[in-house]
């Protein structure tokens, strides 16, 4: 197995045509990661993973309970359920009230879901996983969001999830290998409704780049995308503020992962 992060899905809030929502899987040493399954992401995971019943995945985490980063949950759940049961529980790294609106999907019985999934909570102290040590932070949005650290041997990963600025996500990103974080950018839409709230609690592209560069990272995968964005306007905002290498989120995108390049 190529060590290698693969773009399930780029689009926040809801999906382009063609396109699919927050989702990405991180694959090293042999070890499968799921990070978020937002809408429209279970076709190109199990297109990945060459199977109907979505063998193969050996962790799950989901940064908040927003169906654009964990509907694709349950049917990632199916594919297991009443594709291929009997399989050891998936470890499932989740925010508050994930698990929770996993189960609402599941009318009165949730143990098949207990069958298919072992839940975690996040934030929390840091867990092994694989060849990975998860650490995670608590990160501003509009419900609980949990930011994750992922660090082994070759390389360190962030991914905020969604989030508003805030200097933990520096922390939680300082010098990583690759920072993975939100270009929302509402503003660069009319007639886009504004939050209910005048806090600040996601990220424009400007914002983004700001934090890869506080935090020091080595690059810089944009993602989230409002449907309809300009996504280099997006990129030439972000590289404003941050002078390394800038990526755009796109479905089907391979990343070989920071150093895996240079074995030694
Ligand atoms: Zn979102």
């Amino acid at each position: 197995m190529t060590s290698r992060l693969v773009v399930l899905g780029s689009c926040g809030a809801w999906p382009e045509p063609g396109r699919a929502c927050s989702g990405f899987l991180l694959e090293h040493a042999g070890f499968r990661v799921v990070l978020d399954l937002g809408y429209g992401t279970l076709p190109g995971l199990l297109r990945l993973l060459g199977n109907t019943t979505a063998s193969g995945v050996d962790a799950v985490i989901v940064t908040h309970r927003h169906p654009d980063h964990m509907v694709d949950v349950h049917g990632l759940f199916r594919a297991r359920w009443f594709g291929e049961r009997g399989g050891a529980a998936i470890p499932l790294y989740a925010a508050a009230g994930v698990w929770e609106r996993l189960c609402e999907f599941e009318e009165d019985d949730t143990e098949p879901l207990h069958r298919v999934f072992e839940p975690h909570p996040l934030p929390a102290e840091e867990y092994s996983l694989g060849p990975f040590r998860l650490e995670s932070r608590s990160l501003p949005h509009f419900v609980p969001n949990a930011g994750v650290r992922l660090s082994c041997e070759e390389f360190v990963l962030a991914y905020t999830g969604d989030t508003g600025p805030s200097p933990e996500i520096t922390e939680l990103a300082r010098e990583a290998d690759l920072l993975i974080t939100e270009a929302t950018d509402r503003q660069q839409r009319e007639g886009v409704p504004a939050p209910d709230t005048a806090e600040r609690l996601d990220l424009t592209s400007t914002e983004a780049g700001g934090v890869a560069r506080e935090a020091g990272v080595g690059k810089l995968l944009l993602s989230h995308f409002w449907p309809g964005n300009d996504r280099s306007e997006s990129r030439s905002a972000a590289a404003e503020a941050f002078p390394g290498e800038i990526v755009l989120a796109e479905e089907g995108l391979e990343l070989a992962l920071p150093r895996a390049m240079f074995p030694g």
